[in-house]
């Protein structure tokens, strides 16, 4: 996972230095065109960006954390991914469109993040599902025990403990075990609500 702090990689200018070696200035490249293609990414002009894995044909998907401001991207075909802290005010940044907090899907963000927090009673029974089931033995005790973030193309971020450790996951990587409870009411709405704005 590449963690970059865009201040890092550009001086006062807001330019990646001219003595800066040719991995971090193609790196910036990139990590500008993300921030760009983020700031469009609810406007009607959508920037696609290609991997840059050698002989991948990958579109990067774009999103930001919600609670940290942080954009995140990663790469569906071969798994490359990062976040960016530090990007606003970097010439990324797209001052043509409106503002990314004005669009819909993020004020919709903002008011399911405060509904899941008032209205989910922790801890709540979960077993993992899909690419990070594990066997079932060793899912038995999980627990969600708190909401950490939102990241848009990754959607309810949760702390996970199973009497082992601590964990974060997506929410949609988990099935909750009480089928009648409010709380898989909340999340399979919430679910229907986040997989309809990734669709668009
Ligand atoms: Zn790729």
């Amino acid at each position: 996972m590449y963690i970059t702090n865009m201040s890092h990689f550009l001086d006062d200018e807001g330019k990646t230095p001219r003595n800066a070696p040719k991995e971090a200035r193609e790196l910036a490249g990139f990590l500008l065109l993300v921030i760009d293609s983020y700031t469009r990414k609810y406007s009607g002009d959508k920037q696609e960006i290609r991997c840059f894995t050698k002989n991948c044909r990958g579109v990067i998907n774009v999103g930001r954390s919600i609670l940290y401001d942080e954009i995140h991207w990663n790469c569906p075909e071969c798994n490359v991914c990062g976040k960016i802290s530090e990007w606003r005010g970097t010439a990324g940044e797209n001052s043509g469109t409106p503002p990314i907090e004005s669009a819909e899907n993020v004020k919709n963000a903002f008011t399911w993040i405060h509904k899941l927090t008032e209205e989910l009673e922790f801890p709540i029974s979960v077993i993992p599902v899909g690419l990070i089931a594990p066997e079932e033995s060793k899912s038995e005790n999980w627990v969600i025990t708190r909401i950490t973030d939102y990241v848009e193309i990754y959607g309810l971020i949760v702390e996970i403990e199973d009497g082992k450790g601590i964990y974060q996951f997506p929410i949609a990587e988990l099935s909750i075990k009480d089928e009648q409870s409010m709380n898989y009411k909340l999340v399979e709405e919430f679910l229907d609500f986040w997989f309809t704005m990734n669709d668009q």
